[in-house]
């Protein structure tokens, strides 16, 4: 008697229980797809284990219909490294494997690549006459492009064309042989154009002696300093041992100059993830990626997840950035997962930033990590002059100070690039109505709409509901309403009437939203000559533009005084990533920053002192306050459509809590509105836990999450759980 557990991708923490029949037993094991029956359908499980005996009674277990697999989707250390992850998010493991696989082999697809089959000349086709083929005309054009070896065009020619031809025996589908490429004897890298610095050399050596063993690494260089480089001289060390590396990047659209580098440098087989991949592409680089034939991955998170035959590093760029943590479903942080990754696997693992953050600056002070500095950009790049401009009582238009346009001036005259930085896209923030104040608000969010003018809509950037724009005030008929407030769409078309003769690039989510269109505005503007570029944080992610010389940051106030205590990393790391476009090569920058707020501490303990300093600073508030990273959070959210369920549920989480655990070092608060009040009509609210102990925060919640499953209460409402959340709700 042989019973297998199945982990099913639901939202359940439970495994299911399945009886193996007599002819499937030597056909199962750990890691296994099978069919099996669940409820009235058939779903498709992953066995977690297999024993000989059962928890329950075994004439109330089911059968399993069927084997997918014949050997396991995840080598020994993935499957730890899934497993653990699973725990420490408090999260179903059902979920947890299914969203480590493609969503070919999720829906029970063999875990091989198909075959491809193409169209060829039988024996017959390839010495009959075309000519009798004249009652068809599109058959006899099809022979005659096959006979003549001519490229022919995917849609070309319908499907009932081919289907004649064969049925007169002329062609025949064949299977074409995929080749296995064996990179690793034909290891090809194209030498490194430049000359390591002194302290690229010993941020290469270093990381070099430590290629055999799990390590952790900060490279922290300011932008410019060619951390790309030291990446890529280690990756080589890596393949040319013949081991595989990941390289993650918070996302493939916004770094097209990144991955072309590695294309360029290493005549590897490279596979870049990304979310406009086809579903059979993605299996196939995913078996690929199992098979060893695959050297190097290029991914945003979830590549993390990629099978590899012998994994030998994890290279996370942009390591502060805050798209490696998941804000729905399950809340995992890729980064925090990948030093969890790397041990398991025993490898080492690199954190690439100009602005850690702070978490991994702590593990850095700590000596967890190995801190590598990149203090000098590569070349003959110099930083940056930085300067703050006082705009209280300045006239604004669309946001732009007449000193900040005069500079403006300026540098375009020298035939330079300015790069004016506003996060926030579309037209203006709020449309009012002039004679009785009435806002077009989201119905389903409570929050304004924001008014997109190139889209003539109204977008709520909360649930992206869009809205036709009203003629008249739906309150006192006024046909009187008016934006308030601006947008990069604003400060565009202002920059426009302003400097005719000048491009202007907006780029945000809403003109990149093409697939290349980034990278199209990225070309013109290297291209040289006069260019302003206008944008939001996407301008913040490890583009270089040589020709910008100077950097406008039009509005930070609003960040200066948020409630949340992440806000300042937050703005001090964009600062600092923003201002760092500005002087590459051989032109000297200057940053001119707008604010109201002159004197604030956090612009001059930034502007003065550097990013270094502020996040020096900073992790001694978060020290002396308990806040992370010397302290772990974890985050309840509930939400309902009548207010009352989720606040009654949370309140039932802390007495349960209160009454549990004597524990004064486990801190509760709560339960609270969300960040966000209203979403998508649901009224949302939270609960946060902390603790100074990681592993005392776990076993708080492995008891919690335990008895919560079985409360009625939860049937109502939607809740989960946020580990190391990143940010309010
Ligand atoms: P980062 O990733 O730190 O922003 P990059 O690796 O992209 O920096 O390097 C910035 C620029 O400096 C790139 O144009 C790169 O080609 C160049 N560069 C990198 N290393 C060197 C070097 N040792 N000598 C000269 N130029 C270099
Ligand atoms: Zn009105
Ligand atoms: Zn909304």
């Amino acid at each position: 008697m042989l019973v297998a557990k199945v982990a099913l991708p639901i939202k359940l923490h439970q495994v299911f229980e399945y009886i193996v029949p007599e002819e499937l037993q030597s056909s199962v094991s750990i890691g296994y797809r099978v069919k099996v029956p669940f409820g009235k359908r058939h779903a498709i499980g992953i066995i977690t284990t297999v024993s000989d005996n059962s928890e329950y009674d075994i004439d109330k277990l089911k059968v399993i219909d069927e084997v997918i697999d014949n050997c396991s989707l995840f080598s020994h250390e993935l499957w730890q490294f899934l497993l653990w992850a699973a725990d420490y998010y408090h999260y179903p493991l059902g979920e947890v494997l299914f969203h480590a696989i493609p969503v070919l082999l999720r829906q029970g697809r063999p875990a091989a690549i198909s075959e491809t089959l193409v169209w060829q000349l039988t024996e017959q086709g390839k010495i009959f006459d075309s000519k009798q083929l004249s009652r068809s005309v599109k058959q006899q054009a099809l022979l005659n492009a096959m006979q003549t070896n001519q490229i022919i065009e995917v849609d070309h020619f319908s499907a009932a064309i081919y289907n004649g031809l064969h049925r007169k025996g002329l062609i025949d589908k064949v299977a074409i042989s995929t080749e296995v490429i064996d990179w690793q004897n034909n290891i090809l890298s194209r030498p490194s154009p430049f000359q390591l610095n002194e302290e690229q050399r010993y941020a290469v050596d270093e990381i070099n002696q430590h290629l055999c063993h799990f390590s952790a690494f900060l490279l922290d260089g300011v932008t410019g300093s060619g951390k790309t480089e030291v990446y890529l001289q280690v990756i080589q060390a890596v393949i040319e041992q013949g081991k595989q590396a990941l390289v993650l990047v918070p996302e493939i659209g916004l770094t097209p100059q990144t991955i072309r580098r590695f294309k360029e440098r290493f005549d590897v087989p490279i596979v870049i993830l990304h979310s406009a991949m086809s579903e059979k592409a993605r299996l196939a680089a995913w078996l690929q990626c199992k098979s060893g034939e695959v050297a190097i991955v290029v991914g945003t998170r979830s590549a993390l997840f990629s099978p590899f035959d012998h994994l030998g590093m994890i290279i996370i760029d942009e390591e502060h950035d805050s798209s490696y943590k998941q804000q729905e479903g399950w809340r995992y942080n890729a980064r925090d997962l990948a030093i969890v990754r790397a041990k398991i696997d025993n490898i080492p693992v690199i954190l690439g930033s100009a602005t850690p953050s702070l978490e991994t600056l702590n593990n850095a002070n700590s000596q967890r990590y190995h801190h590598l500095h990149l203090t000098e950009r590569a070349g003959n790049a110099q930083l940056a002059k930085q300067m703050i401009l006082d705009i209280k009582g300045l006239v604004l238009s669309a946001g732009l100070s007449q000193p900040l346009i005069t500079q403006i001036k300026k540098h375009l005259a020298n035939d330079n690039q300015v790069l004016l930085f506003l996060n926030r896209r579309g037209f203006s923030p709020l449309l009012i109505c002039h004679d009785c104040g009435w806002i077009a608000e989201c119905p389903r969010c409570d929050k304004p709409f924001t008014y997109h003018q190139k889209q003539h809509k109204l977008i709520c950037h909360h649930c992206d509901t869009p809205r036709v724009i009203p003629e008249q005030c739906p309150k006192c008929g006024s046909t009187h309403l008016v934006p308030i407030g601006f947008g990069t769409e604003q400060l565009e078309k202002q920059l426009n009437l302003l400097f005719p003769d000048v491009p202007v690039s907006r780029i945000d989510r809403d003109s990149t939203s093409k697939k290349g269109a980034l990278d199209n505005y990225l070309q013109n503007i290297n291209l040289g000559g006069k260019h302003i570029l206008v944008g939001t944080q996407i301008l913040a992610k490890g583009h270089h533009f040589p020709d910008v010389t100077l950097v406008g940051i039009i509005n930070v106030d609003g960040a200066l005084f948020s409630s949340d205590f992440r806000a300042t990393e937050h703005f001090a790391q964009i600062y600092t990533q923003v201002s760092g476009r500005a002087g590459r090569e051989n032109k000297t920058g200057e940053v001119i920053l707008q604010t109201y707020h002159p004197e604030h501490p956090l612009l001059n303990i930034l502007l003065q002192q550097g990013y270094q300093a502020f996040a020096a600073q900073a992790l001694q508030e978060r020290e002396m306050t308990l806040l992370p990273p010397f302290s772990y959070q974890a985050l309840i959210h509930a939400a309902d459509r009548n207010n009352q369920h989720a606040p009654q549920f949370l309140q039932k989480i802390e007495d349960w809590l209160k009454r549990q655990f004597d524990d004064s070092s486990l801190w509760l608060f709560g339960p609270s509105p969300a960040n966000q009040v209203k979403r998508a009509g649901y009224y949302r609210w939270q609960f946060l836990l902390q603790h100074t102990q990681r592993t005392k925060l776990q076993m708080v919640l492995n008891q919690l999450v335990s008895v919560i499953e079985q409360w009625p209460e939860g049937k109502n409402i939607r809740w989960s759980i946020d580990i190391d959340p990143i940010d309010g709700w």
